[in-house]
């Protein structure tokens, strides 16, 4: 019998994991992926859909490849459950499947009970998130369309780490792009319960004075306590109500329902503990766990990009493991994130953090990295080009 790994999770880190795992290997090692969707949609670039210069369609890829050409055993259904002592995980349609190693990639649990309200909200479809690209996606840019011009769109950003901290600030440039367009007496606000923006502040405060001059007001300090769908209104621990048209609610976040419920999540009840040199589990030395579901080292962000580069280090730590070779001592992730301001101009931050042993964490290389100048058309190009060429790395 073949040692087989089980992916759970075919996002950007389960499914990179899959192939690489796979490549690796020189196909010797079973690579089974568990996805619940029949096809990607990526969250970066998502927020083209709601300025509405990109749709759903642009942003999906079919798993077909990573079958056809890098023979990875899809099985289309959700784990709901994992036994770490008996390395079986079980399929939420009944069956079980036995697994030598693990990998979890399972993304983000949004924490809907830490805000009053929010999960009936959500439930009935009146507060959204579309922090999880497809469906929701859609359904957001609906409610931006109805909305009469003159309107207020509010998105509430919870406490960082959160996934993608550069998102909601993108998200604001992405929908006054659209209201300047088609809706120019409308107003964005950013209720952000962090002091400040979060991420490339300096360059989203240019172009909100610049791009979309009284349209975006930030306000920081908002942690928000509670809401009410009916008077569509925000409540927030210390500042005032806020009512809107269109509310954007982002709860606190922590790792996906899966890994907390097979006990990973032992920072904080919130994000998964890891080995950094191979990702395993400090729980389950046979589980590695990726992406946002990860604690995360310091300026480490949760971003697409890097749960792609967690996912190669991971692979090459399981195969190299496996085969009894020695695991790369030195393990180095790089980062990009881009943000599109309209519909075509970029900015970008990155970073290159490199494992260090003697301290048993990454450290950003000194010197590495930065941010734009300011956002540019040109940064457009490789900010699109970007995205196609990871979801080519993922699932080609
Ligand atoms: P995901 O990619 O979310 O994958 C998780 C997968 O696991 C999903 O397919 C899900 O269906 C599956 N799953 C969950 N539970 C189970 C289960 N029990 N069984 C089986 N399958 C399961 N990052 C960037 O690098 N650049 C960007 O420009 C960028 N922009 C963003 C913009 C927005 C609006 C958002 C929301 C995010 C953005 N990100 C960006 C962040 C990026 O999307 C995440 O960091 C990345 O998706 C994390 O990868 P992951 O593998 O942890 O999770």
């Amino acid at each position: 019998e073949r040692t087989r790994v089980l992916v759970v999770g075919g996002g950007y880190g389960g499914a990179t994991a899959a192939k690489y795992l796979r490549l690796f290997s020189g196909g010797k090692l079973d690579v089974v992926l568990v996805e619940p969707n029949d096809a990607f949609v990526s969250c970066p670039v998502s927020n083209l859909v709601l300025g509405g210069s990109k749709t759903l369609t642009d942003i999906t890829t079919p798993y077909d490849t990573l079958a056809a050409r890098h023979g990875v055993r899809i099985v289309k259904d959700t784990v709901a459950s994992i036994d770490a002592a008996k390395k079986t995980a079980t399929l939420a349609s009944g069956p079980t499947i036995a697994w030598d190693k693990l990998v979890l990639s399972p993304g983000v649990d949004l924490m809907f009970d830490s805000i009053a309200g929010l999960r009936a909200a959500h439930t009935e479809g009146r507060i959204l998130q579309a922090w999880k690209a497809g469906p929701e996606t859609a359904a957001l840019r609906r409610q931006l369309e109805a909305m009469p011009d003159g309107g207020v769109y509010a998105i509430v950003v919870p406490e960082a780490p959160y996934r993608c901290p550069p998102g909601p600030y993108e998200r604001a440039c992405q929908v006054a792009a659209y209201f300047k367009a088609a809706k120019p007496k409308s107003k964005v606000l950013i209720l952000d319960a962090n002091p400040d923006v979060t991420s490339k502040g300096p360059l989203f405060k240019k172009v909100w004075a610049e791009s979309y001059p009284g349209m975006v007001e930030f306000r920081g300090q908002h942690k928000a306590a509670s809401v009410d769908a009916r008077s569509n209104t925000v409540k927030f621990e210390v500042q005032e109500d806020v009512k809107a048209d269109v509310l954007n609610v982002l709860p606190p976040m922590r790792a996906g329902a899966i890994a907390v419920q097979a006990g990973l999540a032992n920072m904080n009840q919130r994000w998964c503990g890891v080995n950094y040199q191979t990702f395993a589990s400090t729980v389950a030395p046979d589980i590695h766990v990726l992406g946002d579901s990860i604690q995360i080292a310091p300026a480490m962000p949760k971003s697409g990009h890097m749960a792609n580069n967690h996912a190669k280090v991971a692979a090459a730590a399981i195969v190299a493991q496996l085969a009894g070779w020695e695991i790369n001592p030195a393990p180095m992730l790089t980062n990009t994130c881009y943000s599109f301001v309209d519909a075509k101009r970029v900015i970008h931050v990155a970073s290159v953090h490199e494992y260090v042993a003697a301290e048993k964490t990454f450290k950003t290389v000194a010197g590495s990295g930065g941010v734009s100048t300011g956002p540019t058309e040109l940064e457009g190009e490789y900010g699109w080009n970007w995205a196609r060429t990871i979801w080519a790395d993922m699932l080609s």
